[in-house]
């Protein structure tokens, strides 16, 4: 590749090695065993200091290297100096390496809007619901979700001590998806992967009109595209607002790489653009494959609640 990569490779090189030290804080502090837990808009929606150190470590290192970048964090925090150990400067040399797909290679920085959820499963991290727990950083341009690296900092937990713990998976699409292995449901299974601490009428109403053969309730939408992408589960389907453009974006691009498809339950895109409102309003419907039946099966109840933007 060429000796000076281009912006948004330098740029998710970066947010590959800040979504690992992310992940590494999240871990210091469920060890730590001071989790420091506060209520945003109630007992369903917790903020910890783990997403607090994550956010700042996140923002702070990616807004000092590219401080042009829209950089949009999920937490409110107070503007204050981030301590200098929560910096991080490394870029993945092999994502440097890799060559840009020519419809990207000349954007600017300030063309580019990075989404960060620095601790997606808060609720599961406060059960000990570990590998429902993800490091989410997307990167948009043109409103849409061109990259998204994931950090899963307690895969392999439940393998006790001697496993190499956590992961980071990134993609582009157009240039690919790494560190996993793609795959898909056997068969033509429906399993519906959807929320287990979110839930309401109008979810379950959509699930079982997907009619699907089983159902998966877990934590976290980073946690359940990871289940699109390793034939854990064939749609993630939640007819509700909840999730934000941080949620998504990072999902999105990965899902997008290999195949997939995000949308609200109308089977319209979101937008990603600076300006956009955070909520998706209209729910959110994930696909690996055969989008459009899951769309299909939207009931008319949903569809009237949901409007799109
Ligand atoms: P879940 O599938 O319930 O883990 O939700 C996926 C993401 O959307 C998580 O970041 C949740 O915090 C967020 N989310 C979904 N529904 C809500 C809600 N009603 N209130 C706050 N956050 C929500
Ligand atoms: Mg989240
Ligand atoms: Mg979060």
């Amino acid at each position: 590749m060429s000796g000076h990569p281009a912006v948004v490779m330098r740029l998710v090189a970066s947010a590959y090695c800040v979504a690992e030290k992310a992940g590494s804080i999240v871990r210091k502090v469920l060890h730590s065993g001071e989790l420091g837990i506060v209520e945003k808009t109630g007992a369903n929606d917790l903020q910890t200091l783990a997403d607090r150190l994550a956010q700042q470590s996140i923002c702070a290192s990616l807004s000092r290297r590219f401080p042009k970048i829209t950089i949009i964090g999920e937490e409110e925090l107070p503007a204050e100096e981030v301590k200098e150990d929560l910096i991080e400067n490394g870029q993945s040399a092999e994502i440097l390496q890799k060559t840009c797909p020519a419809e990207y290679s000349s954007l600017k920085e300030e063309e580019l809007v990075v989404w960060v959820d620095p601790l997606d499963g808060t609720k599961e991290y406060t059960e000990g619901l570990l590998d429902n727990v993800t490091v989410l950083i997307g990167i948009a341009y043109g409103g849409q979700a061109i990259a998204g690296v994931i950090n899963q900092p307690f895969y392999n937990y439940q393998l006790g001590a001697g496993a190499t713990l956590g992961r980071t998976m990134w993609g582009m699409p157009g240039l690919g998806a790494f560190g996993f292995q793609l795959q898909e449901v056997p068969g033509d299974r429906r399993i519906v992967t959807t929320t287990r601490s979110h839930s309401n009428k109008l979810v379950t109403d959509c699930v079982d009109a997907m009619e699907p053969h089983e159902v998966i309730r877990v934590g976290g939408a980073g946690n359940k595209i990871i289940q699109l992408v390793e034939g854990k589960a064939s749609a993630y389907v939640f007819a509700s607002p909840g999730c934000k453009k941080w949620d998504t974006c990072a999902p999105e691009a990965i899902l997008r790489t290999v195949g997939g498809k995000l949308t609200d339950m109308h089977g319209n895109a979101y937008c990603y653009n600076a300006d956009v409102k955070h909520m998706n309003s209209a729910g959110v419907l994930a696909t690996l494959r055969n989008h459009e039946y899951y769309i299909s099966r939207v009931p008319q109840s949903v569809l009237q609640a949901l409007r799109s933007d």
